[in-house]
């Protein structure tokens, strides 16, 4: 719907509007009302070039479009009936929960196993642990592939299937082949469009799950949508979204907590949303007030940082882990909250 910044188009602008619209196979419908004239646009409006040479023209205020640009994502298209499943639960019928260390270290493997024996006790249904990662300072720790093998093997030990996360085609094989059930795709990646890509392609014909956190500097939500509409586009749409906070922080979080998109995304898409309160608020304290808070926004699961002895931990985890009975009070309270909420 092409909506002019007059009341109405003189017979040149609607000329150059039906030329510009024509070339890409569509029409002119106006609208004509009391006061104003409208004119949609019939036939295929999803052409991004045919919409940026209609938004340039002087004489236009805006475009609103009622085609979703989201084939596969979005909640009208023929995948909304899709279902995820993952450590044995259907994203969406009951809560579902990742936890684990944020980051694996080899010097020390038995945290990490003593972790995951803690998290699944706790209730957790994939065991998360940080092999490869993506540091501010260049100098600290960036992870080790020692770890992978330690991440597997917690996922022998527990028989929980395990989420890492992967920064470029050569950690996506190598978590492929070692078995990893999750890629996670983080929120200094979630705008490689190229990553992005070669996740989607690497977990065509598999059953892998991927959990797409919201980019620090991702704002309109669409932004979020498209970027799992990169992986869907190949043929496996087992996208998780996880709003983890963005950037500019709230004084005193770490980011800008943002589990109150939950309800914004679930009008807009099918996708299941797993909220990290952990990346949001960044300290232990605020973790599990965060995670109710997104159970309450209707977010179908939570990826939580915890860790047997967090002052132990490497990475985020001396700061933001939550010990495992933290966690599991956690949990039972947000399954509370979930039967409170969802009216069961
Ligand atoms: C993590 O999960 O440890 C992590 C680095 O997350 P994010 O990409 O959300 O910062
Ligand atoms: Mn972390």
């Amino acid at each position: 719907m092409i909506l002019p910044k007059t009341n109405r188009l003189t017979s040149e602008q609607l000329a150059e509007i039906t030329a510009i619209v024509c070339e890409f196979g569509c029409k002119i419908q106006p609208i004509v009302g009391a006061v104003r004239t409208i004119y949609a646009i019939v036939g295929d409006e999803r052409e991004e070039l045919m919409i940026n040479r209609l938004e340039g023209l002087a004489f236009v205020d805006r475009i609103d479009r009622i085609q979703s640009p989201f084939k596969l994502m979005d909640k009208r298209s023929d995948l909304a009936t899709h279902r995820i499943k993952a450590g044995g639960v259907t994203l969406g019928e009951e809560l579902f929960v990742i936890a684990g260390a944020c980051t694996i270290d080899p010097k020390n493997p038995n945290y990490f196993y003593e972790t995951a024996a803690a998290v699944k006790e706790a209730g957790a249904h994939v065991l998360r642990g940080g092999v490869w990662k993506p540091r501010t300072n260049p100098y600290t720790f960036q992870g080790d592939v020692k770890s992978l093998y330690i991440l597997m093997e917690a996922s022998r030990r527990t028989g929980l299937p395990v989420d890492t996360e992967v920064m470029e085609d050569a950690h996506i094989k190598l978590a492929l082949d070692a078995g990893v059930h999750s890629l996670q795709i983080g929120a200094r990646n979630a705008l490689n469009y190229s990553l992005l890509r070669s996740v989607g392609r690497a977990i065509a014909e598999r059953a892998t799950v991927v959990l797409l956190k919201r980019s620090i500097h991702m704002g309109p939500l669409n932004e979020f949508i498209s970027a799992a509409e990169y992986i869907a586009a190949f043929g496996n749409p087992n996208v998780i979204l996880c709003p983890r906070g963005t950037t500019p922080t709230l004084d005193g979080y770490r980011n800008h907590p943002d589990e109150s998109i939950t309800p914004l995304l679930k009008e807009k898409t099918w996708a299941p949303v797993v909220v990290d309160p952990s990346h949001s608020v960044g300290k232990a304290a605020y973790v599990p007030a965060a995670a109710l808070a997104a159970v309450a926004y209707g977010a179908d699961g939570l990826c939580i940082e915890s860790h047997v002895d967090p002052s132990k931990g490497i990475g985020d985890d001396p700061k933001q882990a939550i010990t495992p009975d933290v966690l599991a009070k956690t949990i039972r309270h947000a399954k509370q909250l979930w039967a409170l909420s969802r009216g069961a």
